[in-house]
């Protein structure tokens, strides 16, 4: 028989976890504060915890999906929580996620803090994953049924790194589409269509991670482990005032400029801390020594 499980929160994410745990012949009790959003679930075979308390008495094995994870704390309460594994793969800050680890700790439960990398209907597909921190253990113990949820990635035992991978990954997926759109909005003013742009967008962003002379994934990634920012034929300077260009372009685009002037600005400031003669990849001295 499978194990039991109890998935507390029941979000558009907590609901198909908890659906994937059913499909998958676990025996499912699931809580949420706003009871009604269990109903479809129950039809499906879930039991309805009247009480957190008896949610948490369940199952050992007990999957977080909220808001953040103050609604952790809200919903548990001082609710006994002794020798539960709680899984929480809410969103929070890593020093949020440290300071449930000590909470968990000090009530007697292990927490494995969690980053989960794909939107509700990709839980359980194919490419799906999750970053978990905290005791490696604990989720040897339980990785084959939260491997239902997503490939199980371990990245550490500080229980605030799921968040730190998780939220460098969505920093990198918002800001790169962010940026197609800025370069859309900036080509449709002058009457270009999203489609017509879209494949040059594509091979750009192929370029980047391939293996030919466009590879600056690679090669920044050099560069920023050797800590040496060699500019050659491309100088930061240069590419400043190539992004003061794109500010003003915007701005004569009649589109919001608050993107590029964050990247204008950042370029700026390592132009002014002596890296103008440097590459790229000297903006990452900026990155790292934030503005007083
Ligand atoms: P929400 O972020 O809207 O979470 C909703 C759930 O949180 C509901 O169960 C809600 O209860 C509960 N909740 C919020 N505040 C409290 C509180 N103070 N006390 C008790 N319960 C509370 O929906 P999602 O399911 O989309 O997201 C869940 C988590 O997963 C979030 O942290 C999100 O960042 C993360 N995530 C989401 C992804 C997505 O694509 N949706 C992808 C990857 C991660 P109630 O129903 O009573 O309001």
């Amino acid at each position: 028989m499978k194990c039991p499980v109890t998935v507390i929160g029941l979000g558009p994410m907590g609901a198909t976890m908890a659906r994937t745990f059913l499909a998958n012949g676990h025996p499912t009790t699931v809580w949420n504060r706003t009871p009604s959003k269990a109903a479809a679930l129950v039809e499906q075979g879930a039991a309805l915890a009247a009480t957190v308390s008896d949610a948490l008495a369940a199952a050992e094995l007990v999957v977080i999906s909220q808001t953040d994870y103050t609604a952790m704390s809200d919903s548990i309460g001082d609710a006994d929580v002794k020798d539960r594994v709680l899984v929480n793969l809410s969103s929070g800050s890593p020093d949020e996620l440290r300071r449930a680890a000590v909470w968990a700790g000090e009530r007697g439960a292990d927490l494995l803090t969690g980053g989960v990398m794909v939107p509700p209907p990709g839980i359980g597909q194919p490419g799906a994953y999750v970053f978990y921190s905290g005791p490696e253990a604990v989720l040897d113990r339980h990785r084959e049924t939260l491997a239902e949820l997503g490939d199980a990635a371990f990245v550490g035992t500080d229980p605030g790194l799921a968040m730190l991978y998780y939220q460098a990954q969505l920093y990198l997926f918002w800001s790169t589409l962010t940026a197609y759109m800025h370069a859309v909005a900036l080509l449709g003013s002058a009457g270009v269509s999203a489609q017509q742009f879209r494949p040059l967008a594509s091979s750009l962003l192929e370029s980047l991670t391939g293996d030919g002379p466009m590879d600056f994934l690679r090669i920044l990634t050099e560069e920023i482990d050797a800590g040496v920012f060699p500019g050659g034929a491309n100088s930061l300077r240069m590419q400043a005032v190539g992004a003061d260009h794109v500010v003003e372009a915007g701005r004569e685009a009649g589109i919001d400029t608050a993107g590029p002037l964050a990247l204008r600005d950042l370029f700026w400031r390592a132009v002014d801390a002596g890296h103008g003669g440097d590459g790229l990849a000297g903006v990452i001295s900026v990155i790292r020594r934030p503005r007083p």
